[in-house]
C-alpha cells in the first residue's frame, strides 16, 4: 500500500489510536504525519495524571518526525474516539496542536478528518487563520 495517499494515511492513524494512552479521558486519538519526503510518522496521544503534560498525537507525530530530522510536511490524518468505539465523528485538531503546525507548515497544510465513513480535507489556514507565527517577530 502506498502509503502518501489520503486513505493509506487515515489507515496509519487508525492503527497508531490503538496505542493512545488514555486512562483519563478514554479518548484515544491517533494521526499520521506525510513528510515531503514521502516518510510517514506516528503519532497517539499520551495523557498524564498531571494533565498538563498530556500531549496529542497531532503533537507526538510532529515530536517524532522532527526527531528524526524532518522539517517539511504535505498533510497529516487525525481519527479519535473513545478507546473501546471505532471513530463515528471527525476529530479535528486542537488550537495547540493548530499552533504546533503553524511553526512548521504552510497555509496549504493539508489535514484530513476521518469518521471512518468519510473525509474531511481541511487546510491550516482554514483551521488557523490569522495565526501567530514566526512572520511577528
Ligand atoms: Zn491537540
Amino acid at each position: 500500500m502506498k502509503q502518501d495517499t489520503n486513505e493509506a494515511l487515515i489507515a496509519l492513524a487508525m492503527k497508531a489510536r490503538e496505542n493512545a494512552y488514555c486512562p483519563y479521558s478514554g479518548i484515544a486519538v491517533g494521526a499520521a504525519l506525510l513528510t515531503e519526503t514521502g516518510e510517514v510518522f506516528l503519532g497517539a496521544n499520551m495523557e498524564n495524571a498531571s494533565f498538563g503534560p498530556t500531549l496529542c498525537a497531532e503533537r507526538v507525530a510532529f515530536g517524532s518526525a522532527l526527531a528524526a530530522g524532518h522539517r517539511k510536511f504535505k498533510r497529516i490524518a487525525v481519527v479519535g474516539a473513545k478507546k473501546e468505539c471505532a471513530p463515528d465523528r471527525h476529530f479535528p485538531p486542537c488550537g495547540v496542536c493548530r499552533q504546533v503546525m503553524a511553526e512548521f507548515c504552510t497555509g496549504d497544510f493539508e489535514i484530513l478528518l476521518s469518521d471512518g465513513k468519510s473525509t474531511r480535507v481541511l487546510t491550516l489556514s482554514e483551521l488557523l487563520p490569522h495565526g501567530f507565527g514566526k512572520e511577528h517577530f
